[in-house]
């Protein structure tokens, strides 16, 4: 009935949420986003919450600086309810270690050699390079790269698939990173090699607990309870039989509007407070915008890997709305005045794809939810009219797909450009201009159309009246 919400991409909004960030780009295809990232001749350094690191400038294919990205997650990360079992994979083979990781860095080619021999099939070929990938791995952890780190196991699982050490190994690292669902795999599949091995139950329990499938961690830390008492796991058990039925009611909130699922470490109280503030909005948007959603709105909260796993969208990306409501909150515990921004400016998505039918174009879409947000042109204006002077105002019939492929600097201007657009449209008509706008694209053939057959200007025009808006509210 409805054609389908086009995905609605949302930078972050205001500053403080996020903090510049430069993506090192390696020759193996691996990322790592940083803060402060310079390089010399030999190094490309870079800064991490667990001190500078550093790594040879011959694997860097090459940075990119991004002006906007989601802020690195704190140190504040809820503690994980059980730590982790000591497991080392195989022992003895110290020439192996040395030879694989020295002068601190690791010997790709060495490794590369030793993969070439385990594909052999020898027994003990098959066990150097295990221990070499693992001697790898814990060196790249302790660097932080915990993406790189989880190659390493996987690499070495290619030859010695049901080495429970390399597989609990495996799923710690993911447990690290929150992928829950990612840990339960190599956990499985070490159960099957080791049925009675209580640190596998112990890791499981974990995995269940995080990915918020509470019946299925109980029985798994009674499992480990069984197979070796452990106090810690004893401790775990306890707590999450008893916060079991309570946060249970929390994991899936409702209220007349929203359906909200969260995964992950997000907090109860979060939750209830994001629909308390989604209840608000959806008033205030109601009434604005002259127009009700017909269905309830899905909301999921996503840590913030579990965000980028899924949601596969570039890194400036801060929210998205695919017709849900897809918001990161990894390291809040309430709705910040920024959250607070980002969830307006998210349902007011919802409202412009179901009231435009889906077809609001995106500087529209974007104009209208950073406005609502209550962002204003105040601080762009000036830049905006000097772009404008140059010959360098976006036209709007190239904004109006998709943005995904935008690159972030791009992207900045596209958002500033379509927020001045839609503001100088509110300054003429009001809102309720905006809202006879979307009704219009709902029925017209063109956005176009529908702009010149509700506000009598064509795309120039308002490009026209938006400079001149501009200057008579910022720049006198
Ligand atoms: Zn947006």
């Amino acid at each position: 009935m409805r054609a389908a919400t086009p995905i609605a991409v949302c930078l972050a909004l205001a500053a403080s949420s996020y903090a510049a960030a430069d993506t090192i780009i390696l020759k193996n295809g691996r990322r790592i986003v940083a803060a402060n990232v310079t390089q010399d001749a030999s190094r490309v350094t870079y800064h991490t919450p667990a001190g500078d690191l550093s790594i040879p400038r011959s694997i860097v294919a090459r940075i990119d600086h991004d002006d906007f990205t989601y802020a690195p997650a704190s140190a504040d990360h809820s503690q994980p309810p059980v730590s982790a079992p000591p497991i080392e994979p195989v022992p003895g083979f110290e020439t192996v270690a040395s030879l694989a990781v020295h002068g601190d860095a690791i010997d790709y080619a060495y490794l590369a050699s030793l993969d070439l021999e385990a594909g052999s099939g020898s027994a003990t070929a098959i066990a150097k390079d295990a221990v070499a990938h693992h001697v790898a791995a814990q060196f790249l952890e302790n660097k932080s790269d915990t993406d790189s780190a989880i190659d390493q196991y996987r690499q070495a699982l290619i030859f010695d698939p049901r080495n429970s050490g390399l597989l609990l190994n495996l799923a710690l690292l993911y447990l690290h990173e929150s992928r829950f669902t990612a840990a339960l795999d190599p956990l499985q599949r070490a159960r099957r090699t080791s049925p009675d091995s209580p640190d596998v139950a112990k890791l499981m329990g974990w995995a269940y607990y995080g990915a918020n499938k509470m019946d299925q961690a109980i029985d798994e830390w009674k499992r480990a309870e069984r197979l070796r008492p452990d106090p810690q796991v004893e401790q775990a058990l306890q707590k999450v039989e008893r916060d079991k039925s309570e946060e249970e009611s929390y994991r899936e909130g409702e209220t007349a509007h929203f359906n909200l699922k969260y995964y992950g470490g997000a907090a109860p109280d979060l939750a209830r407070g994001i629909l308390r503030a989604l209840e608000d909005d959806f008033r205030d948007l109601e009434s604005q915008l002259d127009y009700t959603p017909p269905e309830q709105i899905a909301v999921i909260l996503y840590t913030e890997q579990a965000f980028a796993d899924i949601t596969r969208a570039p890194g400036w990306v801060g929210a998205l709305n695919d017709g849900r409501l897809r918001i990161p909150v990894q390291g809040l515990t309430q709705v910040t005045p920024d959250l607070a921004r980002v969830l307006k400016h998210e349902l007011t998505h919802s409202f412009v794809g179901q009231k435009s039918h889906g077809r609001a174009p995106t500087w529209l879409q974007e104009g209208i939810a950073q406005w609502m947000e209550g962002r204003r042109s105040s601080s762009a204006a000036g830049a905006l009219v000097e772009a404008a002077a140059q010959g360098e105002a976006p036209p709007l019939a190239a904004m109006e797909g998709s943005w995904m492929s935008v690159p972030a600097n791009s992207a900045t201007f596209a958002y500033a450009w379509s927020l001045a657009v839609v503001e100088s449209i509110i300054d003429v008509g009001g809102v309720s201009d905006i809202s006879r706008l979307l009704d219009r694209i709902a029925a017209s053939p063109s956005s176009e159309a529908a702009v010149e057959e509700t506000l009598h200007l064509n795309y120039a025009d308002l490009n026209q009246q938006t400079v001149a808006y501009l200057k008579r509210a910022y720049l006198r």
